[in-house]
C-alpha cells in the first residue's frame, strides 16, 4: 500500500477504504501482487538446477493463500499436522508438503506418514522411534547450527539453549541410529530465527549444513529454512535477496561439485513472501488525551495482532482516511483490557473518531496469531488480485464464540 495523488493506494489501484467500506473493520487485506513479487524475487535470486520454496504456512495459513502460492508453484512447510491437512485441503500434493514439528508424539508423527508428507525429524529419540517403525521412509533432519540470530528472543530458534532441532555436535550419535535402524537421512535442515537481516549468517549457516551434509552419502536435499527480514520500518533495511542468492548459489554450487550429486535447494520463507502484502485496516473509537499523551482508541487489539505486544514488533500506522492532514503525536492502541500498544509516541497525520488507520506489514503472524481474547470475533479476510477483492474468511459471530462450549448448571444438577 503506498500513498499516489494523495492517497494511499493498492496494487491496481484498489482503495483500501472502499475495502473497510464494503466489509467492516477490523479487516486484514492482502495484496496478491505483492506476494507474487515476493515469491519471484525468491525464485529468481537462486541459480540453482533444483529450487523449492516451501512456503511457512504458519505466517498466514489462509487457504486461498495456500492456493495461490501453490499455483505460483511453491510447496509447503507445516508445523503441526493440523496445518498439513490445510495444505492437502488447498490442492498442494504430499510430496509438495513438508511436516517440521518440534516437540510432537510418535502418534503425530504417524499421522504425518499416513498423509504421505515429507518428514522432517528435529530430536534423536524421535529419529530412533521413527527408524526402528518406518526404516524404509527416507526423512530429513533439523540440526541446530548453535547460530543466534533473529529479531528477538523469542524467534531465535537455532543457538545453543534452542529446543529446536539436533545439535552439530550429536552427528557421532545420530550416525549410529541411522546404522543401527537402516533409515535414510534425505535432507537435512536448519532454520535459525525469524527476521534476520545480515547475510553473513545465511552463509555461515549453510557452510555448517554443507559440513554436516558430507556426513550423510545418500541426501536429495537441503533445507536453509526461512527467517529473511522484511522492513517494518519505513525505509528500514531488509534482507537482500538479489544479492544473497548468488552467493549462496555460488556456495551450494561448489558444495554440490565436492559431493558428488546435484542436490535440491530448499528454503522456508514465511515472512518474506506474505508480511508486506498485508495491511490490518481498523477503525479509530476514541481520541482520548491524558496529561501526557494523546491516545487514539481503536476497534482491534492484540487478539488481532500480538506482534507489538509479544515481541516489541515495530509496525507503521497511517491514517488512510486523512492521509495528508497535519501530523501529530498519538499512541494508538487496543480496546482490549490490557495495555495493547500497537504504536507509542508515533507522528500520524491528524486522526478524527471514525477515521480508517492501517497497520502495515500484518501479512505474516497476524491473523494465524489472532485469538478470540475478551471473547472478540477475529476479523474478516480479503484479498486483493487484479484489482478485484475476495473475502476470503467472514468475520466471526457469536455462534464462533459458542461453538464448543457445552452449557452446564453444575447446581442445579447437584440438587436433583
Ligand atoms: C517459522 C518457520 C519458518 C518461517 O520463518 P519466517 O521468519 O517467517 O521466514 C521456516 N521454517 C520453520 C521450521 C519455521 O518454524
Amino acid at each position: 500500500m503506498t500513498l499516489h495523488n494523495n492517497q494511499y493506494l493498492l496494487s491496481n489501484g484498489v482503495d483500501p477504504l472502499l475495502l473497510a467500506e464494503k466489509y467492516g473493520c477490523p479487516l486484514y487485506v492482502y495484496d496478491a501482487a505483492i506476494i507474487k513479487r515476493q515469491y519471484e524475487r525468491m525464485v529468481n535470486a537462486f541459480d540453482v538446477p533444483q529450487l523449492r520454496i516451501n512456503y511457512a504456512c504458519k505466517a498466514l495459513s489462509n487457504i486461498s493463500v495456500l492456493k495461490y502460492l501453490h499455483q505460483m508453484g511453491a510447496c509447503l512447510d507445516t508445523v503441526s499436522i493440523q496445518e498439513a491437512m490445510l495444505g492437502l485441503k488447498a490442492g498442494f500434493q504430499p510430496h509438495e508438503i513438508t511436516y517440521t514439528p518440534n516437540c510432537v508424539s510418535l502418534e503425530e508423527m504417524e499421522a504425518a506418514v499416513e498423509l504421505g508428507v515429507n518428514i522432517n525429524i528435529d530430536n534423536i529419540s524421535m529419529l530412533e522411534q521413527f527408524g526402528h517403525h518406518y526404516p524404509h521412509i527416507p526423512v530429513c533432519i533439523r540440526i541446530n547450527p548453535h547460530i543466534m540470530a533473529g529479531g528477538n528472543a523469542k524467534i531465535s530458534v537455532g543457538h545453543i539453549d534452542s529446543k529446536f532441532g539436533i545439535s552439530i555436535y550429536q552427528m557421532p550419535h545420530v550416525l549410529k541410529v541411522v546404522q543401527a535402524t537402516g533409515i535414510r537421512i534425505a535432507g537435512v535442515h536448519m532454520h535459525t530465527g525469524s527476521d534476520i537481516l545480515d547475510p553473513e549468517v545465511f552463509l555461515n549457516g549453510a557452510e555448517v549444513l554443507f559440513k554436516i551434509a558430507h556426513q550423510f552419502p545418500n541426501l536429495d536435499y537441503l533445507d536453509l529454512g526461512g527467517g529473511f527480514k522484511v522492513p517494518y520500518q519505513e525505509g528500514a533495511a531488509a534482507t537482500n535477496m538479489e544479492d544473497l542468492g548468488p552467493r549462496i548459489t555460488k556456495r551450494f554450487q561448489q558444495f554440490c561439485k565436492e559431493y558428488g550429486k546435484e542436490l535440491a535447494l530448499v528454503f522456508e520463507p514465511g515472512k518474506f513472501l506474505v508480511s508486506e502484502a498485508g495491511i490490518l485496516l481498523v477503525k479509530v473509537n476514541v481520541i482520548k488525551t491524558t496529561p501526557s499523551t494523546m491516545f487514539a482508541g481503536v476497534d482491534s487489539g492484540l487478539n488481532h495482532l500480538i506482534r507489538p505486544m509479544l515481541y516489541d514488533a515495530y509496525h507503521h500506522i497511517v491514517n488512510i482516511s486523512n492521509p495528508t492532514g497535519t501530523p501529530r503525536v498519538y499512541n494508538v492502541v487496543g480496546y482490549i483490557c490490557e495495555t495493547d500498544t500497537f504504536g507509542a509516541n508515533r507522528k500520524i497525520a491528524e486522526i478524527k473518531e471514525g477515521d480508517i488507520l492501517a497497520i502495515k506489514n500484518a501479512g505474516a503472524y497476524g491473523m494465524s496469531m489472532a485469538s478470540n481474547y475478551n471473547a472478540r470475533f477475529r476479523p474478516a479476510e480479503v484479498l486483493v488480485h487484479e484489482g478485484k477483492d475476495y473475502l476470503i474468511r467472514q468475520r466471526e459471530t457469536m455462534e464462533d464464540i459458542l461453538r464448543n462450549q457445552i452449557e452446564v448448571d453444575v447446581m442445579q444438577t447437584a440438587l436433583v
